[in-house]
């Protein structure tokens, strides 16, 4: 005897979060995401490229015209 109302399980994919450069949704199972020291979320997939690697540099980028800023500042 086969139970009635038996429904398939919902596929449940927990929304995670959603990356800090393109605001995709990042679901629980669908991985190809990762989470930085600060609790940033990033696609990381690699076959769009990797939204981590874009914010890295810019990240460096930032960085060495911060740096650049200073040095000119003390001069
Ligand atoms: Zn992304």
């Amino acid at each position: 005897m086969k139970k009635k109302g038996w429904k398939k399980p919902i596929n449940l994919s927990l929304i995670c979060g959603y990356c800090e450069w393109c605001k995709k949704q990042l679901l629980s199972d669908a991985g190809g995401w990762i989470v930085t020291a600060k609790k940033q979320k990033f696609c990381h997939d690699g076959k769009d490229g990797s939204c981590f690697d874009k914010f890295c540099v810019m990240k460096y980028n930032q960085q060495q015209q911060e740096k650049q800023y200073a040095t000119n500042k003390k001069r």
